[in-house]
C-alpha cells in the first residue's frame, strides 16, 4: 500500500506476542493499528521482554503500519479522589509509557477517569498530577487524552473538562488528545452536518488546538445523541450516519491523525473489512 494512504486502520489484538498486531494490521492493510500491551483488565504488568520488543520494532519497520497507538488499561483511574488507587494507577501508567518508549510507539490513549464523589475543579486536577508523575521517567511517548461520552461520574466528556486537565499539565509537549466519535457524540456534541461539523472543530481548535489532536477513534453511536451512554456501533449503523464520517475522511486537517476503528468485531476480520472498506470509499478522488 502507498505511504500516501490515509492514515487508517483497527483495534488490533495481541494474542501470540505483540509482533503480531502488525502483521493483523498488515492484513487488514491498516497504515495505523492501536493495541493494547498487557491485559487491559489485570493491574498486574509483566515487564516487556528484549526479544519481544525487538520483534515488534522489527516487524513494524517491515510494514506499511505508519502509527501505532497504544490504548492504556481501563482499571486506571488517574483522577479518584483515593490516594491509593491513584498511586496504583501513576505506577500502571508509567509502566505503559515505558512499555511504549521501548517499542517506539508515539502515543497512549488514556481515559481522564471517574471523579466519584469529590468535586469535578479536584479529580481534574489529580488527573493532571498523575500524568505529571507518569512522565517523569520517560522522553518521548505522549499522552493522548480521550475525550469521555460522560456516563456516571465520568470525567473529560467537555471540552473544557480535558482543557483544564491540560492546563495543569507541567510538561505541555507530552499531552495531547484523542477524539472518539461515539463518545463525543452521546455527551452532545453534534458534528454531523457540514455546519455543526465547522462549528465543533472551530470550538475544538480554540479550547485545545487541532494540532494537538494526533489520534480518532472512528466509531458509530448505538446510542441517542446526548444519552451519554458508551455503545460502539458499525460505521453508517448508528446514530451519528455517514456523512460524519465522510468529513473527517476528507479534512485535511486530519492528514496526520490516527483514525483507528473500535466498532463490533464479531469472528474473523470481515466486520473490521467491511468498516475499514466502507470509511475508504468515502475518500473523494
Ligand atoms: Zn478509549
Ligand atoms: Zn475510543
Amino acid at each position: 500500500m502507498a505511504k500516501s494512504s490515509p492514515l487508517l486502520g483497527t483495534h488490533v489484538s495481541v494474542a501470540g506476542g505483540l509482533y503480531k498486531a502488525i502483521a493483523h494490521g498488515q492484513e487488514l492493510n491498516c497504515s495505523a493499528i492501536q493495541i493494547f500491551t498487557h491485559s487491559s483488565r489485570q493491574w498486574a504488568f509483566k515487564p516487556l521482554e528484549k526479544d519481544s520488543i525487538h520483534a515488534f520494532i522489527k516487524a513494524q519497520e517491515n510494514s506499511d503500519v505508519q502509527t501505532v497507538v497504544v490504548h492504556a488499561s481501563y482499571l486506571m483511574n488517574p483522577a479518584s479522589p483515593e490516594p491509593s488507587t491513584r498511586k496504583k494507577s501513576l505506577d500502571m501508567l508509567r509502566s505503559e509509557l515505558e512499555a511504549c518508549e521501548a517499542l517506539k510507539i508515539p502515543y497512549l490513549v488514556l481515559h481522564p477517569g471517574a471523579r466519584l464523589e469529590s468535586d469535578l475543579a479536584t479529580a481534574l486536577k489529580n488527573c493532571a498530577e498523575t500524568i505529571n508523575a507518569a512522565l517523569k521517567t520517560t522522553h518521548h511517548v505522549k499522552i493522548l487524552l480521550e475525550n469521555m461520552a460522560g456516563q456516571g461520574t465520568i470525567v473529560g466528556s467537555s471540552l473544557e473538562e480535558l482543557q483544564e486537565i491540560y492546563l495543569h499539565i507541567e510538561e505541555k509537549h507530552r499531552v495531547g488528545f484523542c477524539f472518539d466519535t461515539c463518545h463525543a457524540f452521546a455527551s452532545g456534541y453534534d458534528f454531523t452536518t457540514q455546519e455543526s461539523y465547522k462549528t465543533f472543530w472551530q470550538r475544538f481548535d480554540d479550547l485545545l488546538g487541532i494540532e494537538k489532536l494526533h489520534a480518532i477513534h472512528m466509531n458509530d453511536s448505538i446510542k441517542a445523541f446526548g444519552s451519554r451512554v458508551d455503545r460502539h456501533a458499525d460505521i453508517g449503523s448508528g446514530k451519528i450516519g455517514l456523512h460524519a464520517f465522510e468529513l473527517i475522511m476528507n479534512d485535511t486537517r486530519f492528514k496526520d491523525c490516527a483514525k483507528i476503528l473500535e466498532t463490533p468485531k464479531g469472528e474473523g476480520t470481515q466486520e473490521d473489512q467491511k468498516n475499514l472498506n466502507l470509511l475508504r470509499s468515502l475518500i473523494k478522488k
